[in-house]
This record gives structure tokens, sequence and C-alpha cells, in this order.
């Protein structure tokens, strides 16, 4: 039995960029793991980590992590997720990054997270022994992505078995986004067919309720979007139908 861990720093990141890669192995009877970074609540959360959520409609009483690995929960069942794990660290705003501006710019020198990223994904790693661990490229540089892509380098996963994935929908907003310089010398594309499980990728987003508005102007804009973007990635790589695409040096 194979086994893939998917590797998300937010709690919506893997539904987004590669939920159809997922629901492929799911359906050829791969066990899948998904371990989510970035995923405690903070009480009482002031300034700029507070307008996160008060800009998504959520009042200051509102748990809006709780809220947040609730559709997590919704997406694993949806998608029939194995292993659902999340690794229980402050996300950028309630780590000091105090604008939209600076969640964009390289982690600071204060920003000590990496070594607690390695902590929290070490342990899944051992336990799964996965064939596969998809992670992020950090197209668009936030800087909990860069967090992650960097401690994943130093975790020893043979390098084989990492599939770097195109963070969506930055890929879709910045086009030329470049993967971060973390990522190593040499790999290539991998085109991965996900025409058959399109839609269960979209209904698996839909899950990220309180992500939709922002991320892709409302729910309905949702199966647009990824339709349009998974066309367009099939198609920059010779393909017909919908792909993911992901950089690595192991085979598909
Ligand atoms: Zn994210």
């Amino acid at each position: 039995m194979s086994t893939a861990l998917f590797v998300s720093p937010h709690l919506d990141d893997v539904a987004f960029s590669c939920g159809g890669t997922l629901a492929a192995l799911k359906a050829k009877g791969w066990t899948v793991g998904l371990i989510t970074v970035f995923t405690r609540s903070v009480p009482e959360p002031r300034g700029f980590a507070l307008r996160c959520q008060t800009a998504k409609g959520l009042g200051p009483e509102v748990d809006y992590m709780a809220l947040r690995r609730e559709e997590d929960q919704a997406f694993a069942k949806r998608l029939g997720v194995d292993i659902l794990a999340w690794g229980d660290l402050e996300e950028a705003p309630h780590r000091g990054y105090a604008s939209a501006e600076a969640l964009f710019q390289p982690p600071r020198v204060d920003d000590a997270i990496e070594a607690s990223v390695a902590r929290c994904l070490r342990p899944v790693l051992w336990e799964l022994k996965p064939d596969r661990v998809f992670v992020p490229q950090a197209l668009g540089s936030h800087v909990d992505h860069v967090h992650v892509v960097r401690a994943v380098r130093g975790l020893g996963i043979a390098s084989n078995r990492v599939f770097y994935y195109r963070d969506t929908p930055y890929a879709v907003r910045q086009p030329d986004a470049k993967p971060d310089a973390a990522l190593p010398r040499g790999l290539r594309p991998l085109a991965v067919d996900i025409t058959e499980h399109l839609m269960t990728k979209v209904e698996g987003c839909l899950c990220y309720g309180t992500q939709l508005g922002f991320q892709f102007g409302g729910a309905e804009g949702v199966a647009r979007m990824l339709h349009a973007f998974h066309r367009r990635e099939a198609e920059a790589h010779g393909r017909t139908g919908a792909a993911e695409v992901f950089l690595t040096e192991g085979v598909g």
C-alpha cells in the first residue's frame, strides 16, 4: 500500500493547490495524510491579526482558527483523507507580521519558527514513511509558505519522493512567480492529469468557506477559476484536459 503526505502551510493550501492529485491518489487506493502547519487559535487577536478575520465578516468574538479547523475536517471527510494532523503553530500575523505587505517579505531575523515547523513535521514523516511528500514551492512568497519550504529541506526526505506544488491561487494571480530559492536545483515539471477529479477538487475547496471570498471572489468563482487554470496548466505542458503541475526529481 502506497502512502502520500500532503503538507499545507495554512488550512486550505493543499486543497486549493493539489486537491485534484490528492483525490486521484485516493481513487487509486493510496493512504493519504494531510498535515497543516499553522493552525493555532490565538485568543483575543488584535491589530492586523484581528483585521484578517473581521475582513472576512467574522466578529472579534469568533474563534477564527477553530472555524478553519472545522473546514479542514469537512475537507478531509469529503476527500477521504486517512490521517489529518495540525501543527499548532501561530500564523504570521500572530508572530509580529503587522501588515499584508509584511506577509510577503523575506522572513524576519527574529522569526525562528522554522525549527518549530521541522519539529511538527518530523513525527508525521516518521509515522507514515510516505512514498510521496507534497510541499509548496512558496509561489507568491508568503512568509509561512517560505518557512515550510525551508524546514522541509532539512528533514532528510529522499529527494525523489518530494513533489513541490504550485501554491494556488498565487499561481493564478502571479503567473510569473518563481519558486523559493530553497528548492533544489534541477527539478523537472510533472503534469498530473486531474480531469476526472476536478469536480471533487472543487467540492473540496468549497469546504473552506471562510476563505472563498478573499481567494476566489466567492464560492461561485471557485469552479470557474480552477477549471480555467488547470486547463491552462495542462496546455502549458502539451496536454489536454486539466492538470496540476509539480516540480520534482521523481517520476509520476
Ligand atoms: Zn497559505
